[in-house]
């Protein structure tokens, strides 16, 4: 028995041959980066602030919670985050591929790594909901890779729809940075069919990149307003461009 097992496990590598998702190496089934890639990736320290997930310097590394200087000056509106990565170039390509060049398959392998790291945020939460993409974005799009990535995390959770973009912001390029941030803040909405039931729910909102979580921190604005108790983000990178 163990040898057919054996058998079909290699004829399936020979006809499917798993790839590195970041250089596309021909690597073994169960992994996901070859060693290369592996040894560049740049995991976030278990050292960090609590709400915003930026890695602490070591002199607090003896507190069991910390909570860095910018989310004590301004709480966000989510109360807690995660992210896999310290965005680099390395999985930069892979989000890159995830993101731009249709490799829609990544979605499964990314919501696995989640799945392994954050068993406690989905067990905890009622509904998994992505940062939505406008609708004329995603016609010419075609999809929606947090969505994707959403639904592949808890099938039984995500909850489509929920939360709504109504503002474009490809229309927002020439307004000034003031101006962008005030239409980002009003760029999202609870759909208005689902008020109701969230009343009271915890959720956890999935993006692909958080850079300076403005996008996140508005979507959570929304669904604290709606009612929400708690609201978590999870992320496969998170940017330090300008943060050291
Ligand atoms: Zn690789
Ligand atoms: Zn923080």
């Amino acid at each position: 028995m163990k040898i057919i097992k054996f058998l079909i496990k290699n004829i399936f590598e020979i006809i499917y041959p798993s790839t590195c998702i970041c250089c596309h190496k021909i690597i073994s089934q169960d992994s996901l980066f070859c060693k290369e890639c592996f040894l560049e990736l740049e995991f976030i320290s278990p050292i960090k602030c609590q709400i915003c997930s930026m890695p602490i310097r070591f002199q607090y590394k003896f507190c069991a919670s910390v909570t860095c200087a910018s989310c004590l000056q301004k709480k966000p509106f989510f109360d807690s985050s995660y992210a896999i990565f310290i965005y680099n170039n390395t999985i930069g390509k892979a989000i890159i591929d995830f993101k731009f060049n249709d490799q829609t398959f990544l979605a499964l392998k990314f919501a696995k790594i989640f799945k392994s790291q954050i068993q406690n945020f989905i067990a905890d939460v009622d509904y998994v909901v992505s940062v939505p993409m406008h609708k004329k974005k995603l016609l010419k799009r075609k999809y929606n890779q947090a969505n994707l990535l959403a639904r592949n995390i808890s099938p039984e959770k995500y909850f489509p729809q929920l939360l709504l973009r109504i503002k474009n912001d490809k229309a927002q390029i020439h307004l000034s940075r003031n101006k962008r941030k005030k239409n980002l803040r009003k760029s999202f909405i609870v759909n208005p069919k689902f008020q109701k039931i969230i009343s009271g729910k915890k959720i956890l909102v999935i993006d692909d990149v958080m850079t300076t979580s403005s996008t996140l921190n508005y979507c959570s604005r929304a669904l604290k307003r709606s009612g929400a108790s708690k609201v978590y983000v999870a992320v496969i990178a998170k940017s330090m461009i300008g943060k050291f």
